[in-house]
């Protein structure tokens, strides 16, 4: 059993698809473990998305995810990081495949409807960061 951390960002709640988001990880056997709605801040955002704060999109993003609600979800299951990311589709919600939850409610490369933790390391990194 692997545990991963999803956030919901402020597109998917304010488009009201959390309900629909949380069905599609239970759907496929994952199980939300700890649950909470926040809003995020700089802070925490630094920590999170320490491996992109250099970058060009970086002071945008940090505007999106502070634009709003977020839910932060434990999920745990058989292989959760990378059935998460599978579910979740490539970053681009423009090019994630059919079905995938970037598909079905995300709007572009930034408005992505959900965070899913790349590997292991970094689940257990951001679940430790989000659960303060
Ligand atoms: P992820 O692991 O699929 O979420 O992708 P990354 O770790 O590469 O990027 C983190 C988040 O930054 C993405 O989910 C997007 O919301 C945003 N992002 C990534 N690339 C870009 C970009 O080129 N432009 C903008 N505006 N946002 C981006």
């Amino acid at each position: 059993m692997e545990r991963t951390l999803v956030i919901i960002k402020p597109d998917a709640v304010k488009a009201k698809h959390v309900g629909d988001i949380i069905s599609i990880y239970e759907n496929n056997g994952l199980s939300i473990e700890n649950m909470k709605m926040m809003y995020a801040n700089e802070e925490l955002l630094k920590k999170h998305y320490e491996e992109h704060t250099d970058k060009s999109f970086y002071p945008s993003l940090v505007k999106f995810i502070l634009s709003g609600k977020i839910v932060v979800m434990e999920i745990m299951g058989e292989d959760a990081v990378d059935k998460v990311r599978e579910i979740n589709g490539v970053t681009d919600s423009m090019k994630a495949e059919k079905g995938t939850v970037r598909n079905l409610y995300g709007t572009d490369i930034q408005q992505n409807a959900v965070h899913g933790s790349a590997n292991s390391d970094d689940a257990k990194r951001e679940l430790d960061i989000w659960s303060r």
